[in-house]
């Protein structure tokens, strides 16, 4: 017997949610909150097939019935979402209008309908406001899941008509575990080069979707050398190098800006790391694996010459974002680091 198989784990709300489904007690509406990747729309699927499932219930949802399988396969007309358009920065009212109207149409191919308004704390308050009436009284057979990154900017009352759930956020260890287990790619790795896989996994910062990203082949050799341009350009930025080592460890930033933001902002984090470790020995490292090196490392500099490099970093990070050229930007920073 399993119940929302696919979501990992999270036991308490799955158990949760699927006695209620067979006591017959589920509520209507559920606040489901959590940062980006940590399984919302997992869950809303998982939710919408288990109520729909044509299985014989043992496992909650079969995955395998004609109903589970239109569900995954996005085929299934009795889920509707409404999502932020790409170009606003908020869910009006009138889009929440159109979406509330549909819920009163009759017609059911299944048992349920769902209703699923992603990123719903961009809901404005009239949007929020348009919403509480359906919440408390919705059709027969409608089930509305509303998913947000933070639950600050929902409404009190949202918030009474529904039932929260907060989705869990997992350990290094947990997500080792996972990525083991679920990524033959990531398993080899871990056969070859331990450090490497767990740098994907300090990188993903306990999000599950991340991990699910980075553990495909390519993006764990891409993460793994972003992180050795990185330390290679930390350790260029030490007291007595010459103008030439920072400048040849330099240029193997990125010639995409994106990216080159990218390692520019992992530059930070690991120097920030270094300043932290300066205070605090105990610190969580967000960059480096190994405490006993990232402490070597941090000794090779003064807390000074640190504050320096971050300042440095965090300008170029600006002037990165405002298209000045890459290569005039680059050698701006060596001339700085230079001048520490
Ligand atoms: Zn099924």
């Amino acid at each position: 017997m399993a119940y929302f198989d696919k979501l990992f784990g999270n036991d308490g709300t799955k158990n949760r949610i699927a006695a209620a489904i067979k006591n017959g007690t589920l509520p209507h509406a559920f606040l489901i909150s959590g940062p980006q990747g940590s399984g919302k729309k997992t869950l809303s699927l998982e939710i919408a097939a288990a109520l729909n499932c044509q299985g014989d219930g043992r496992d909650l949802p079969c995955h395998r019935c004609k109903n589970c399988m239109r569900i995954y396969s996005n085929n299934f007309t009795d889920i509707s979402y409404l999502r932020k358009p790409k170009d606003k920065a908020t869910i009006g009212v009138e889009a929440v209008r159109t979406f509330r109207s549909d819920m009163f149409l009759s017609s059911t191919e299944s048992g349920y309908k769902i209703y699923v308004i992603e990123d719903a704390h961009t809901l404005t308050p009239n949007a929020q406001n348009a919403l509480l009436k359906v919440l408390e009284e919705p059709p027969n057979n409608v089930i509305i899941l509303l998913l947000c990154e933070e639950t600050d900017k929902i409404l009190s009352t949202i918030k009474s008509r529904t039932q929260a759930i907060s989705m869990q956020r997992f350990s290094k260890e947990e997500l080792l575990d996972y990525i083991l287990k679920h990524s033959e790619n990531a398993a080899s790795l871990y056969r070859k080069d331990k450090d490497k896989l767990l740098g994907v996994i300090q990188t993903a910062d306990g999000n599950i979707g991340r991990v699910l990203k980075l553990s495909d082949e390519n993006a764990l050799i891409e993460n793994s050398a972003d992180r050795e341009i990185t330390e290679q350009i930390i350790l260029s930025f030490k007291r007595g190098k010459s103008y030439e080592e920072i400048h040849t460890a330099m240029s193997n930033l990125p010639s995409d800006r994106t990216e080159y933001i990218k390692i520019t902002e992992q530059l930070i984090t690991a120097v920030r790391d270094l300043i932290t470790l300066k205070y605090d020995e105990n610190a969580e490292l967000l960059f480096f694996i190994s405490r006993g090196h990232a402490k070597s490392v941090s000794s090779d500099f003064s807390a000074r010459r640190l504050m320096g490099i971050f300042d440095i970093l965090t300008n170029a990070i600006t002037d990165a974002d405002r298209n000045v050229s890459l290569s005039v930007l680059s050698a701006d920073v060596e001339a700085k680091i230079k001048l520490l």
